[in-house]
């Protein structure tokens, strides 16, 4: 199938397209890598805008418990859900801790759903780049919700902010009066914190533990793309379902502030800067990944490691050999 029919496909919203297109993206090949951006080129003059919402939270805190629900919920409003993850550990280890095929079993037999896996990459960075342009295909195909997934462990939920209009923090009821240890630059990008598991045993804890957390909230800065009373914290069951379609109205009423203000279009513009900067540095890092780099790389730091050549020296010499001489 060439470029253009496969583009056609996708905007007919074709998820066998879809799911070609995006293993096209997330392939190493030059020729993939050439075709994959004449298809996102191309697709990009649709223009269409899908809600991006990004979704963090620790294994274990019911994160596929809760797409499933939300998701089914959203689709029986008559809207099409895209669910792709970020998942740092598949950069590691080759194994993923999230998005494998029995999470999400309802969700998936949707016709309305499209649920893609963490592509595996060799680095979270390289990761969240094919993400980004499994985003924008999804956006293409004609998706109204895209929720990404992340695992809670610090560098991925910045990348996938970058790559969301608004970020959700899924956590789960905790004893006392203790915040879980939650890292500040975390609860900064949250726009919703949900705390799970409000039901049975574990709802008064939950209720206690949201109390925290919005009392947490309001001695953060307010940040300028915040209506009053954002960010926020809410209590929530993906089990039983409580709790969903308040968090979709508090999801709505925040995108459309911030589309009335303008911060919508600004976050855009900003991530749009932020990508290309990340291009041109994968890029140029990349450029270090050949046999040829490696090997003239270990040669030039045994010289510096006994003192033959200064680090400065054979820092130029391997950038020469680059063809990128430091000016
Ligand atoms: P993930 O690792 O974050 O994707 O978490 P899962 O969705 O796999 O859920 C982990 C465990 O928590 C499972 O045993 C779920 O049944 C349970 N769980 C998820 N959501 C809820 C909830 O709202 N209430 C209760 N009581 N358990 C939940």
């Amino acid at each position: 199938m060439d470029i253009a029919e496969l583009s056609d496909r996708i905007l007919k919203a074709d998820r066998r397209a879809l799911a070609r297109a995006i293993t096209l993206v997330e392939s190493a090949r030059a020729d993939h890598r050439a075709e994959a951006d004449a298809l996102l080129s191309q697709l990009a003059q649709s223009n269409r805008q899908a809600l991006r919402v990004g979704l963090s939270g620790t294994p274990g805190v019911g994160k596929s418990t809760f797409i499933e629900a939300f998701g089914m919920m959203l689709i029986a409003q008559g809207l099409r859900v895209a669910v792709l993850a970020v998942d740092p550990s598949s950069a590691r280890s080759g194994g993923s801790i999230l998005g494998d095929k029995t999470r999400m079993e309802r969700l998936s037999r949707e016709r309305a759903a499209f649920i893609r896996p963490s592509p595996s990459q060799s680095h979270l960075g390289g990761v969240a780049r094919r993400t980004r342009d499994a985003v924008a295909l999804c956006e293409a195909a004609g998706f109204d919700v895209v929720l990404i997934e992340t695992v809670g462990v610090g560098q991925s939920e910045t990348v996938v902010s970058e790559l969301s209009d608004l970020f959700l923090l899924l956590l789960a009821p905790a004893g006392g009066d203790e915040l879980q240890g939650v890292k500040r630059g975390i609860m900064e990008i949250a726009d919703l914190i949900l705390v799970n598991k409000a039901d049975g045993d574990l709802k008064a804890t939950a209720t206690r533990t949201c109390a925290d957390y919005a009392g947490a909230l309001r001695l953060l800065r307010k940040r300028v793309q915040d209506p009053e009373g954002f960010p926020k914290a809410l209590t929530v069951s993906a089990l039983e379902e409580q709790g969903l379609q308040q968090t979709w109205a508090e999801i709505q009423a925040l995108a459309e502030w911030r589309r009335a203000q303008g911060h919508w279009d600004r976050n855009r513009a900003a991530q749009a800067q932020y990508w290309f900067v990340e291009e041109v540095r994968q890029a140029l890092l990349s450029r270090l990944d050949t046999t040829w780099a490696k090997t003239r790389m270990a040669e030039l730091s045994a010289q510096v490691a006994t003192g033959q050549q200064t680090p400065q020296a054979a820092a130029r010499d391997l950038l020469t050999g680059l063809g990128m001489p430091p000016g």
